[in-house]
Formats: C-alpha cells, sequence, structure tokens
C-alpha cells in the first residue's frame, strides 16, 4: 500500500492540485483546509506523511506542527512544509519545531514528490523496505515508485497496482478476471477488456526502445511476468 499523505492547504486550487497529482503518483490523499480540524484528520487518516502550508486560517503552521510533535501518538509523522519564497526565518523556526523538511512556493510537482520520497526512505525506513524485485524492475510499496534499471518508471495508481500483483507471483499466469478482482476490487463492475487497455499502459510507461517486454500475453488466458526474463 502506497504511503498516506494528508494535505493542510486552505488555498482550494493548490490543495486540488496537490490531491489530483499525488494521487496520480499513486499516493493516498486526504485533505484538510482549516488548522483547527487539520488535528483531527490526522486522528482520522493516520498519514505517513502531512504536508502543511505555513500559512493557515485559525493555527498557524508552527503551532500545528508543535501540536504533532506534542502527542506521542503523532510525534513521528514526518512533516513538509510548505513556504512562501523569501520567508527565510518561518523555515528555520519550522525545522526549529519539527517540521523534516520545506518546499517554497511556487513548487514544481516533481521536486516536492522527490522531496516527499526522500523524507519518507529516511522516517519510515522499515515501509519504504516493502519492495519487490523482478530482474531490472524494482517496485516500492511505501514509495509508490518504480524503477527499470536506473530509470524512474511513472505509473499511475491502476498500472502501479497490476504490476504489484503479477510481480508478487512472476510466471503465474493471471486471468483478467483475476486481474480484474485483484486491481479493482470485487465489488466493482468493469469490463474485461479495461484490463487490456491498462496492461497496454503498463507495457508503454515500463518498455523504452531495445527493453524486453517483461509482461507475456498469454492467448486466451491472461498475463504473467515473463519468468525467462532476466538480467
Ligand atoms: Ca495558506
Amino acid at each position: 500500500m502506497c504511503a498516506k499523505i494528508l494535505v493542510i492547504e486552505d488555498e482550494e486550487p493548490i490543495s486540488q492540485l496537490l490531491a489530483y497529482n499525488l494521487s496520480k503518483e499513486g499516493f493516498t490523499v486526504a485533505t484538510s483546509s482549516d488548522g483547527d480540524e487539520a488535528m483531527i484528520a490526522v486522528d482520522e487518516s493516520r498519514p505517513d506523511l502531512v504536508l502543511m502550508d505555513w500559512m493557515l486560517p485559525n493555527v498557524s503552521g508552527i503551532e500545528l506542527c508543535r501540536q504533532l510533535r506534542s502527542r506521542s501518538e503523532t510525534r513521528d509523522i514526518p512533516v513538509i512544509m510548505l513556504t512562501a519564497r523569501g520567508e527565510e526565518e518561518d523555515r528555520v523556526r519550522g525545522l526549529d519545531v519539527g517540521a523534516d523538511d520545506y518546499v517554497t512556493k511556487p513548487f514544481s510537482m516533481s521536486e516536492l514528490v522527490a522531496r516527499m520520497r526522500a523524507v519518507l526512505r529516511r522516517t519510515a525506513p522499515m515501509l519504504a523496505g516493502d519492495v519487490a524485485t523482478f530482474a531490472d524492475i524494482v517496485l516500492d510499496r511505501q514509495l509508490c515508485r518504480v524503477r527499470r534499471g536506473q530509470r524512474d518508471v511513472h505509473l499511475g495508481p491502476t498500472e502501479f497496482r497490476l504490476l504489484d500483483v503479477l510481480m508478487q507471483r512472476p510466471g503465474r499466469v493471471f486471468s483478467r478476471e483475476q486481474l480484474l478482482d485483484r486491481v479493482w476490487g470485487e465489488d466493482v463492475y468493469v469490463e474485461i477488456r479495461t484490463v487490456d487497455v491498462h496492461i497496454g499502459r503498463l507495457r508503454k510507461a515500463l518498455n523504452r526502445r531495445g527493453d524486453r517486454d517483461p509482461i507475456r500475453t498469454v492467448r486466451s488466458s491472461g498475463y504473467a511476468l515473463d519468468d525467462t526474463y532476466s538480467v
């Protein structure tokens, strides 16, 4: 399961942008727009990491950070602060009260995600250890990250789960129905050929020119990771 992220940000467009992009990276995202409600949201969503805007109504980012650090249940939740440009002093104060890192607005999404992964690797190494490997492909369930060789592979959440299922049993042939149940859930009605569409996307993201395709299509049966494939 990918890391759960709580976004505490009162500016709706930024909050939506973060929720959209982080979900696309495969993270599970909850949001809160108010400093007062944020602690309730923390208790409810039990996040693996909090992304917190500095300037919040009612309770400031610093105060929230202090509250998080003062309770044993929330003490270890890593915090990345979002600060406005030029608030150098705030950043120092933020790190003083226990924020793990900060990102200056306006930020690039890829930089933010890289910093989040760096913090998660540091603060939750036991979770980051939840890694599956197949040949030159490495899938990290906590960091929601897939690498092939030295390259980062960017997958949507569905492709990520598909690869995760296949990597749990290399060589085993999964029928489309089995993949539907495991990736989409048993109670969800999805057309069977949806599986083919997402396998297509997964292949496209995994394979660059010259790469061997690690996914085998088994005619009239389904899909498997090709266990004759190695590097
Ligand atoms: Ca704000």
